[in-house]
Formats: C-alpha cells, structure tokens, sequence
C-alpha cells in the first residue's frame, strides 16, 4: 500500500504484472448471466460481473408515454439506469442524478443504432436498468444485462450488444476495471461494440491516456466483448433450449 496524505491507495500492479484481484491486464471478472428472470416483463436479464449485480426489464414496443415523444416514422428507444440506494459502500441518494441520466442517454442512443426501429412507429421500447450493488463498470453490465433482455423481448436488432470498460491503471492498458482501479487508476474507457462490423455504438472517456495506449485500449476492449458476447450468447440460448417454466438460473462465465 502506498499513501498520498492520509489516503491509503492500494498497489494496483504488482510487481509480476498481476492486478489488485490477481487478474492479467487483459482479463475479465468473473461473468454470469441469465435470460429471462422476470416473468412480468417483456424480456429481462440479470448479470453478475465481479462485484456488480444488475437486474434488466425491458416492455415493449407499446404505447409512448409521455406522448409527445411519439414518432411516427419509428420507434423511440427510452432508457431509466438507476443504482439502488444500497448498492454502494455509502448509501447512495436515491433518484434520478446528472449521472444516471448522463448514463440513460448514452445506452438508449446505443440501443436506437442497433434495434430496428422502423419496423415500430409510433411505439416506444422502455428499458430499465437497476443496479442492486455496484462495484465500477455498472454502465457496461447495465448494458450486457439490456441487451440480453431486449433478445429476451423478441425486439429485432442487428445484435447484441456487449459492453465493457478498459482503463490505464498504474501505467498498464487493462480490461474490465474494478473499483479500486477505476478510483485510482489513470483512465476509465467504457464501450459498447456491434460485434460482426466492429462498430462501436458507445465510447466515452475519462482521465487521460496517450494516442498509442488509446488505439491499445480499443483493440483490448474489442477482444474483451467478443468474449462477453459469448457469454451473452450462451445465456440466451440456455433459457431457450428448455420449457420456459422450468429455466433455472443457469451460470456461464469468462475470465477469472
Ligand atoms: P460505472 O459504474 O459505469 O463505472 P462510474 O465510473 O461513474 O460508472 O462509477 C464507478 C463506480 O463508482 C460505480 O460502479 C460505483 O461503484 C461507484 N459510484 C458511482 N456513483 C456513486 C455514488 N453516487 N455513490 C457511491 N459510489 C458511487
């Protein structure tokens, strides 16, 4: 451990190049999704990824509410992330933040790129994220757990959406950041990607990192949601190769 002030912060790389949770810089946490928990939405997943629990319901296409948002030509895409008071260390205060709205936006203009919304006018698509404990990247998590639950809802997309953060932590390029390493390390990439075309349909940044580690980080993160896409992918088809009735919560994971 070492201090600034009176702040303890941790050695985020060892010195065999090990992370704070003996992870390698290009390895993900612990994974598990499952399709399908909700039998009151439309669709519904929940993800556990690390430390993060994140449950999501999807309704819809249906009415617009309010209805002034109504377009006639498609559908609107309507977004509601939200952390849950005692998901966090301090109680967080409950309700809508710049955050959890700066959040809501950025996963409903991902989700518009890559559900079919022409084929629903005058309807909206609601997703809601809940996050029950976080523990850094919520919003990646936030958006594996939508996307599997819009699949669940039968909306038509391009594809799922895996979803993950890279960062700078203590100088090195690392995958799916935790905690500590998003509080203390350098900078925090989260990013969503179209897995057959490669586009990325979100990208946001915070801290600061060199063109090179950027370009290094994209690739990292690339290769990271490929893997989560499988993950996403075997969840989906764990709930739909038995009897809906009898799908039990079945565990797929990558990474350690
Ligand atoms: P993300 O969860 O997508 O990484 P941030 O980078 O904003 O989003 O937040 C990183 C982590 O910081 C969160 O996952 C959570 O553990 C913690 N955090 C965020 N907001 C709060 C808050 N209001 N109170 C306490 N902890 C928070």
């Amino acid at each position: 451990m070492g201090s600034v002030g009176a702040k303890e912060i941790p050695q985020l790389i060892t010195p065999d190049g090990r992370r704070i949770d003996g992870r390698l810089p290009d390895e993900l946490r612990q994974l598990r999704i499952v399709a399908g928990p909700l039998h009151r939405a439309d669709g519904s997943a929940y993800v556990e990824w690390g430390l993060n629990k994140v449950m999501a319901a999807v309704y819809g296409p249906r009415e617009v509410h309010p209805r002034h948002l109504q377009q006639n030509n498609k559908a609107i895409v309507q977004c509601k992330y939200n952390m849950a008071a005692f998901s966090v260390d301090e109680r967080k205060r409950p309700g809508l933040d710049r955050r959890s709205q700066e959040i809501s936006k950025v996963i409903a203009e991902a989700f518009e790129s890559v559900i079919f919304v022409e084929e629903f006018p005058r309807t909206s698509i609601d997703v809601y994220i809940e996050v029950l404990q976080a523990n850094a990247g919520t919003r990646c998590a936030g958006v594996v757990a939508a996307s599997v639950a819009l699949a669940d809802a039968g909306i038509p997309m391009v594809d799922l959406l895996p979803s993950v953060a890279v960062g700078k932590v203590g100088g090195k390029i690392c995958l799916d950041l935790k905690k500590e390493e998003d509080n203390f390390g350098e900078a925090d990439l989260p990013m969503a990607l179209v897995p057959q075309s490669g586009r990325l349909v979100l990208l946001q940044m915070e801290g600061h990192m060199t063109r090179d580690e950027l370009s290094q980080s994209l690739d990292l993160g690339v290769k990271g949601c490929r893997s989560i896409y499988e993950v996403m992918r075997a969840a989906l088809r764990e709930k739909y190769s038995v009897e809906p009735s009898a799908a039990t919560p079945a565990a797929a994971g990558v990474g350690q």
